[in-house]
Formats: structure tokens, C-alpha cells, sequence
């Protein structure tokens, strides 16, 4: 559980905002209902109710975009409503309610909810004055504090949100081809683990090694290298199914994983490769490259790391045979 909380930062967020609307309004909703104001008294145990579904929702299913959405969408409408029957009481809530809001949805799904809500309490003041604040005065603070809190919010949201969406893509990929890393490729082999054991998806996997790739720095120097490594990613995810992923396993060697393949097909992909690579790479000297692909299917009850290892035991075939060839496992 803590895991999850720790690796799903958004599912932290919402069982967070979850937690405090629980613990918060819970009391302020059945003091309400108690002291007779019907309005105010659903709406909180409303908000409440809908929290705590949509958190076990999240947890179930892992999807938090929609249960964050149903959440903020209910909190506008609750916000609204206390509001308008607390009048400046209500409004205290108003602000921890900007925050939470963040915490929901995307930053600007949470600036148009927001904008909106605050642009229905403002018109309603407008058009019955007196029932929610008790001057002009008051309602032109409370609409530029509500829309400065908002603003700033959202800066703040978009820039931490832009900050973990860059953090996340050089955590993930490598730097010099824009390929997915070996730390990705670990998460994807697990993943692949446990979806064949509980689904019984098959899973292939091929390690491709380039051939006589250290004679490229010799000859044409590193850099040239670098542009070989780079062109070839672009090449290897044209040929490979759109959910297929391309990793770089280290040095001049990449791993395609590939979901839902028999080894019929496996084999064919591998061998298109393997003359695709040869047909659109070239060294400056016009010179074609070729490589060498080891190819293993996932076995019932076989770890990451053996699928693997005999992955990288046909490679070493192939390289023996002669390179410029596909063996399997
Ligand atoms: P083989 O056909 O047996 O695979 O021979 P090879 O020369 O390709 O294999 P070897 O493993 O001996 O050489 C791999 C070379 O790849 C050695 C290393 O200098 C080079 N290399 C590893 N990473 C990079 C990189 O990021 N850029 C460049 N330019 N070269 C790299
Ligand atoms: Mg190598
Ligand atoms: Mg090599």
C-alpha cells in the first residue's frame, strides 16, 4: 500500500484530498443536518460519500483521471451550494477547496472549474444581493482574492506538473537516442512477469547487437557512432507494432519487447529487422551496417532475468555463426 501511495504520486493526491474532505466536513455535515439546514448538510455528506467512492474507485482500477474529475466536478457544485445557503461562513471554504482542486485534475481543467465556480457565486451575488456577502465591498474582496488564489495555484501546479513530466523523461529515457532505458526496460520485464501469469499474455523479446560496432569509432570516430546509435531507434520503431517498445540495453546493444506474438511471428519481425537495419543504416563510406539478434519467447514460470539470459545466449549464437543472423532461444 505504501508502495503504490510512493510510485502513484497522483493517487497519493487523491486519496489525500480524499482523507481530509472525510475527516473535515464529515462532523461540519451532520452538525448541518442536525440543526436542521437540510442544503448544506447533503451537500456535505454528498462530497463526503463521492470522495470515498471515487478513492477505492482509484485504487481498484488505478485510474485517477476520472474519479479526480467526478470529485472536483461535486466539490464545485457542494462549494456553490454552501455558499449560497452560509453565505460568508461558506466562503472560508472556498479556499482550501482551490487547493484541493489542484490536487484533482490537470492544472488548467482545475482554473476553468475554478473560474467558473467563483463566477456563479459572483453572479448570483450580483442578482440577490445581500444573501451570500454583506457589501459591494465584500464580494469585490472575495472576487479578486478567490481569483488571485486561483492564479497562483495554477503557476504553481503547471510548474511542478512541467518539473515531474521532465524529471520522468530522464529518469525513463536515454539521453543520446531518446530509446526507453535499462530502468524502464526493468519496470516493462516485471510487468510482462506478472501479466503472463495472471493473463497468460505471451510475451517475445529480442536483443539486437550491432556488428563490428567498435570498428565504426575506430575508423570514423565516436561521433559517428553516436549518429549510427541515434538513426537506428527511429528505424527500429518503424518496423515494430505501434505498443512495441524499443530500449537501449546498454553500449550498442537494444531490446524490442513485444506483447500478444507467437514465435512464428517473432521470428519474421526479427528477420525484418535485421534486413531493415541493413537496409537504411549506412556508415559515411556508404558501407551497410548489419546486426545480430537473439530472440526468446516467454516461458510459463520463467523469470525476467532467465528470459533474458537466454535471449542474450542466441545473440552470442548468432555472433558465433558468422553474425548478420537471428537465432532463438
Ligand atoms: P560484435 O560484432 O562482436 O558485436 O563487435 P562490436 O565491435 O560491435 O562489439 P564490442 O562489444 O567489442 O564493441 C562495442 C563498442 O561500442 C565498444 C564501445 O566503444 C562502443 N560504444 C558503446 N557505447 C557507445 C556510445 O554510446 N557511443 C559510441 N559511439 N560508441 C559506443
Ligand atoms: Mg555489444
Ligand atoms: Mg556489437
Amino acid at each position: 500500500m505504501l508502495a503504490r501511495l510512493k510510485s502513484n504520486f497522483y493517487l497519493a493526491m487523491l486519496s489525500l484530498v480524499g482523507l481530509m474532505i472525510t475527516v473535515c466536513v464529515t462532523p461540519y455535515g451532520i452538525y448541518r443536518l442536525l440543526s436542521g439546514n437540510i442544503v448544506v448538510g447533503v451537500s456535505d455528506l454528498v462530497m463526503v460519500l463521492v470522495s470515498i467512492c471515487c478513492v477505492i474507485f482509484a485504487w481498484r482500477t488505478d485510474n485517477t483521471k476520472g474519479p479526480g474529475l467526478v470529485m472536483a466536478v461535486v466539490f464545485c457544485v457542494g462549494v456553490i451550494l454552501v455558499c449560497i445557503n452560509l453565505g460568508v461562513d461558506g466562503l472560508f471554504w472556498v479556499y482550501p477547496f482551490i487547493v484541493f482542486t489542484f490536487f484533482l485534475v490537470s492544472p488548467l481543467k482545475a482554473l476553468v472549474l475554478l473560474l467558473g465556480s467563483v463566477s456563479v457565486l459572483v453572479a448570483y451575488s450580483l442578482l440577490n444581493s445581500g444573501q451570500i456577502f454583506a457589501s459591494f465591498f465584500q464580494l469585490g474582496s472575495f472576487t479578486v482574492t478567490s481569483f488571485v488564489t486561483s492564479l497562483f495555484a495554477y503557476m504553481f501546479a503547471y510548474r511542478t506538473q512541467t518539473q515531474r513530466e521532465a524529471l520522468k523523461l530522464l529518469a525513463t529515457t536515454d539521453s543520446l537516442t531518446g530509446a526507453a532505458n535499462r530502468r524502464t526496460l526493468d519496470d516493462a520485464l516485471i510487468t510482462a512477469i506478472s501479466q503472463r501469469k495472471k493473463a497468460g499474455t505471451e510475451y517475445g523479446l529480442m536483443l539486437l547487437d550491432l556488428d563490428f560496432f567498435k570498428q565504426i569509432n575506430d575508423n570514423y570516430g565516436h561521433k559517428a557512432g553516436d549518429e549510427v546509435l541515434t538513426e537506428l531507434v527511429p528505424v527500429l520503431k518503424k518496423m515494430v507494432r505501434q505498443h512495441d517498445a524499443v530500449y537501449r540495453f546498454g553500449g550498442e546493444e537494444f531490446v524490442v519487447l513485444l506483447a500478444d506474438i507467437k514465435h512464428a511471428d517473432l521470428q519474421k519481425l526479427a528477420e525484418k529487422i535485421r534486413l531493415g537495419v541493413n537496409q537504411h543504416l549506412s556508415l559515411p563510406d556508404g558501407k551497410k551496417l548489419t546486426t545480430s539478434i537473439g530472440i526468446a519467447l516467454l516461458q510459463d514460470d520463467e523469470s525476467w532475468e532467465s528470459w533474458l539470459h537466454r535471449a542474450d545466449l542466441a545473440l552470442y549464437q548468432a555472433k558465433h555463426q558468422g553474425r548478420n543472423k537471428v537465432v532463438a532461444a
